[in-house]
């Protein structure tokens, strides 16, 4: 009985909450809850409280950055960006992506194939809805960014889904 009822959950709620309608995800052990936070970053962390983080985010932001939410689909004010610049983090400023690792995925949702320097994005393993997905966040400051497939276009394939209010956009600037 407590199958079908995980079933039923799982039918109710996937196209709701999640960005990867059509995809596997790269991490694929669903059974083992283990400690599976990497993160690369060399330099100094910035760490701040909750309240310090209420002051300087949208209540959007935070709920996307600091409580791993998920924007609706096709609603964040970068999916359809195409100026040539870098994406930062909203949290920390760190840059993330570059414009030209961006491409349109059609899940609604901001979609890069690369990051734009090692270490700058850390993943966990992230089991929210149930089955395993890698969580992508920021290097720096650890705000939740998206989730990242292995479905992307080359030369890397693989696409880093990204909630636009984890994102700030720096066009780059004329010469
Ligand atoms: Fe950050």
């Amino acid at each position: 009985m407590k199958n079908i009822e995980s079933i039923l959950y799982l039918l109710l709620f996937l196209p709701l909450i999640s960005c990867n309608a059509n995809s596997k995800t790269i991490a694929s052990d669903t059974t083992k809850k283990q400690n599976t936070y990497v993160n690369t970053f060399k330099g100094d962390k910035v760490v701040k409280t909750d309240e310090e983080w209420k002051n300087i985010l949208s209540e959007s932001e935070y709920y996307v950055l600091r409580e791993k939410g998920t924007e609706r689909s096709f609603t964040g004010d970068l999916l359809d960006n195409n100026s040539e610049g870098v994406y930062v983090c909203r949290g920390c400023g760190l840059p993330l992506f570059g414009s030209e690792s961006k491409f349109k995925s059609g899940t609604g949702w901001p979609s890069f194939f690369e990051i734009i320097k090692e270490g700058n994005v850390a993943t966990d393993t992230d089991y929210h809805i149930g089955y395993a997905r890698t969580e992508i966040l920021c290097g720096r400051c650890d705000g939740h960014l998206g989730h990242v497939f292995d479905d992307g276009p080359a030369p890397t394939g693989l696409r880093y889904c990204v909630n636009s209010a984890s994102l700030d956009f720096e066009a780059k600037r004329k010469p």
